[in-house]
């Protein structure tokens, strides 16, 4: 490892444990995970009561390349965006995604503050978030790292997640093609639904595990 590496690590490090303090104070079980191999283990861990487990969709989690070890032990696999599926077929997923026993999932944004901070277009990821799964876990990884406000926490959104999300899905939007936000009206438009969670929600075991890695957009 450089020295520079070594330096980025380290200042990355003191940001994710600051994050994991305001999560805790905010309610969240958080948990610092060093590597994307730490937030695997405690995953995996976790995940052995779950029968069912429902995937928001996040590249986080396909970055951690979850599903494939989650397979292996036959557990029942929620994933909507499953190549081959009818429309029909994506949104009964969706819908099962809301009572799956463990639901994972990426995060837009994390505030330094402790605030999760998203962005969706149906709504079946960030509803399955707040209430329904028996366990949610948000896998945060440390380019989602916002030191600043709430609409700071947005701009992240609309600046690094949308348009490539946009991209990467397909979706015929302006920000696809310029990689820029011009809050539009295009009927493809995925920014439909801003979520701030900024305390655990009451009746959902809400954990998240803020990883010293660059996961997901
Ligand atoms: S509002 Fe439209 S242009 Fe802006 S990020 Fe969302 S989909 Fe893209």
């Amino acid at each position: 490892m450089t020295l520079t590496n070594e330096l980025v690590d380290w200042t990355f490090e003191r940001k994710c444990e600051k994050a994991v303090e305001a999560l805790a104070r905010n309610g969240f079980p958080a948990v610092y995970c060093k590597t994307g191999q730490e937030a695997i283990d405690y995953i995996m861990g976790e995940a052995a009561e779950a029968n069912s487990i429902g995937f928001g969709g996040s590249l986080s989690v396909v970055d951690l390349k979850l599903a494939e070890r989650l397979k292996e032990l036959g557990k029942e696999l929620l994933i909507h965006s499953a190549p081959g599926l009818t429309p029909e077929e994506r949104l009964a997923i969706m819908h099962r995604q809301l009572n799956c026993d463990l639901f994972l999932t990426g995060t837009n944004a994390l505030t330094l503050s402790g605030c999760l901070v998203n962005i969706d277009a149906t709504g079946n990821r960030v509803g399955s978030m707040l209430f329904g799964p028996k366990k949610v876990i948000v896998v945060a990884g440390r380019n989602k790292l916002v030191n600043g406000t709430i609409d700071e926490a947005i701009k992240r959104v609309k600046e690094w997640s949308a348009p490539p999300n946009a991209k990467r899905l397909g979706y015929k939007t302006p920000c696809a093609s310029s990689g820029f936000c011009s809050d539009c009206h295009a009927p493809d438009r995925i920014c439909r639904i801003t979520t701030i969670i900024d305390c655990k929600p009451r009746h959902t075991d809400l954990r998240v595990l803020v990883v010293n890695a660059d996961l997901g957009l």
